[in-house]
């Protein structure tokens, strides 16, 4: 998406360990115009998938998402990163974070994840997977089905896209760095 490209050229800082910050745009000031063309493109790439819930994790991910579910007209859930006193029947996992480097539970109520869900899963990076692969274990508990995975940007010196497609799982990512060596964003 070349207008994603531009922008995180222009915008876009490189930390070092590997982090992109797009702090100014997508993740802590947001640009929602950008943001309704983000969720316009995911649902051009997944145009024939049968999608009935979008699912995204705190924080970073509601944005885009509820843009898709806007579009689409479907509901969104967001998986919660701590469990709230008033949840009961959740389902839950451990999930690795790369940028905190710590593991957290995370969590959904399985009023809102059930069989009868195709899920898009839609968020903001894309490095290891692990966050994804947290997602898929939701859902397998769920008994709902992953219809596909959507990531505004795809780090892919970092394997999570490599993990995700080997699992056959349709991933879409919608701006892809191929590094960040010497603090230079290079973009596929
Ligand atoms: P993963 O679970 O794929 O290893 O990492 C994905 C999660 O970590 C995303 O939800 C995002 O919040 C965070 N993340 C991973 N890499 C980056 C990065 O380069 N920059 C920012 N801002 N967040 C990242």
């Amino acid at each position: 998406m070349d207008l994603l490209k531009q922008r995180i050229l222009q915008d876009g800082r490189c930390y070092p360990g590997g982090i992109l910050k797009v702090d100014s745009f997508i993740n802590h000031q947001m640009d929602p115009m950008l943001m309704y063309k983000i969720a316009e493109e995911f649902i051009r790439r997944f145009k024939g998938t049968e999608i009935n819930k979008i699912v995204t994790i705190e924080a970073s991910g509601i944005a885009p998402a509820i843009m898709v579910g806007y579009i689409m007209q479907l509901p969104v859930v967001f998986v919660k990163k701590k469990k709230p006193k008033t949840m009961d029947n959740m389902l839950s996992t451990t999930v690795h974070s790369f940028t905190k480097d710590r593991d957290y539970s995370v969590c959904i109520s399985n009023s809102f994840l059930t069989p009868a869900d195709n899920v898009l899963f839609i968020d903001d990076f894309l490095a290891f997977g692990n966050a994804a692969i947290g997602m898929v274990e939701l859902v397998r508990q769920a008994g709902a089905k992953i219809s596909g995975m959507g990531f505004i940007i795809e780090k892919a010196f970092q394997d999570g896209g490599k993990t995700l497609r080997n699992m056959g799982i349709h991933v879409e990512s919608l701006a892809i760095i191929e590094n960040l060596d010497n603090c230079k964003i290079s973009v596929r």
